[in-house]
């Protein structure tokens, strides 16, 4: 699979390119403000965007939408748990002192079923705590279990999201990480929405906030 990762100023979040090889058939996932070089990428790997996948709809996840959907014409996926977020983008970037334009609607709120793009499969779960509507995208080849996976804001190397924005909740968010998470296998590398990647047996084993949860 082809994944390209760019990330910008001033929250340094990852955007994410996902591309089939062979039949060029590719997703965006979480475009913010980095998606001019997300747009870049695709190009300069000849893909064709098929869908906006986002795992969840804080500011810096969701900015470069509406440009990302001008340019390809796809359909935005969002958890329904987050629309309230989304909704209040306008609202977010003021909090933060920035302007940002309102996002275009979303098209299809996540409802389990597998969503694919080439020969890949992308399988969605619902991974709320950081916030409601959180999701990991857990992406494979078709049919296998994926081990490529996409946890936004959930869990990072060597830290967790935040819980105390709106809708957070903390015990929530740890039951995520260690029952949904973890269950996905020890060798699943992670992607977070922030930072390096890590991989599941790396966190489960020395991330200090899931040892210490553990522990309690
Ligand atoms: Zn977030
Ligand atoms: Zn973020």
């Amino acid at each position: 699979m082809i994944i390209e990762v760019r990330a910008v100023p001033p929250f340094d979040k990852n955007g994410f390119v996902l591309g089939c090889e062979r039949t060029r058939e590719a997703v965006i996932v979480d475009p913010g403000d980095e998606v001019g070089e997300l747009i870049g990428a695709v190009r300069d790997f000849e893909l064709d965007v098929r869908y906006i996948l986002l795992t969840h709809a804080h500011l810096d996840h969701i900015t470069g939408v509406g440009t990302a959907k001008e340019t390809y014409d796809a359909p935005v996926y969002l958890h329904k748990d987050d629309l309230f977020l989304y909704d209040g983008l306008v609202q977010q970037g003021a909090m933060f002192g920035f302007k940002v334009q309102p996002a275009p609607p979303v098209d299809v709120f996540y409802d389990g079923s597998p969503i694919y793009f080439g020969d890949y499969e992308v399988r969605v779960h619902h991974t709320p705590g950081h916030c409601p509507g959180g999701v990991c995208l857990q992406v494979g080849t078709k049919g296998t279990r994926g081990n490529d996976l996409f946890v936004g804001d959930t869990l990072f190397a060597g830290s967790i999201g935040r819980s105390d924005l709106p809708g957070g909740n903390h015990d929530v968010l740890m039951q995520s990480i260690t029952r949904v998470l973890f269950p996905l296998g020890d060798e699943a590398i992670v992607h977070p929405g922030h930072g390096p990647d890590t991989t599941i047996k790396r966190e489960r084993t020395t991330n200090p906030f899931v040892l210490d949860y553990l522990a309690r």
